[in-house]
């Protein structure tokens, strides 16, 4: 007789920038949701983060809605940054050591604003392009077709993109 294997909510997701990784663990207990602990080196991406959802007429805050941000290594390869989050996990955000200390602040908020679109919006990856080749969104896993176009001009494009998702 077959047996229908089900996982058991609450779910864990694992959503990496660089490589789509998505994978379910079950937690054992239930945390409580307490306050966000944001690294500070994190922290001024974090309240962008919430400056721009405010021009957008959203009202975030994240440590209030229990997210956190930690830099550290992450051993998986090409990974700049990963968010993890579950029925009672609010979301994990950490950023790769070795991406934080190499890259712009452009590339930092490109991919800390990619992962609070997994963490705090549940978007999901979108690989789209425009006819160009550039990628429509900065929600792209980086294992599609499109490259990165996210600059001065088009960050405003991006980030109403990542806000509406349908423009
Ligand atoms: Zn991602």
């Amino acid at each position: 007789m077959e047996k229908l294997v089900r996982v058991i909510l609450p779910l864990v997701l694992i959503l990496s920038l660089f490589s789509c990784l998505q994978e379910e663990v079950i937690l054992e207990s239930e945390p409580e949701i307490l306050n966000g602990q944001i690294d500070e080196s994190l922290l001024p991406y974090f309240e962008q983060f919430e400056i721009e959802a405010a021009r957008r007429g959203f009202v975030v805050n994240l440590e209030q809605h229990g997210i956190n941000g930690t830099i550290e290594e992450i051993s998986e390869n090409f990974v700049a940054g990963t968010c993890t989050y579950g029925t009672h996990l609010p979301g994990d955000v950490v950023v790769d050591l070795g991406f934080w200390n190499n890259s712009s602040a452009f590339a930092k908020e490109m991919v800390i604003f990619h992962e609070l679109g997994h963490c705090y919006l549940r978007r999901d990856h979108k690989e789209t392009s425009f006819l160009n080749g550039t990628c429509t969104s900065i929600m792209r896993s980086g294992n599609g077709d499109c490259f990165d176009n996210y600059n001065p001009r088009t960050r405003e494009y991006y980030i109403d993109e990542l806000f509406f998702e349908e423009l």
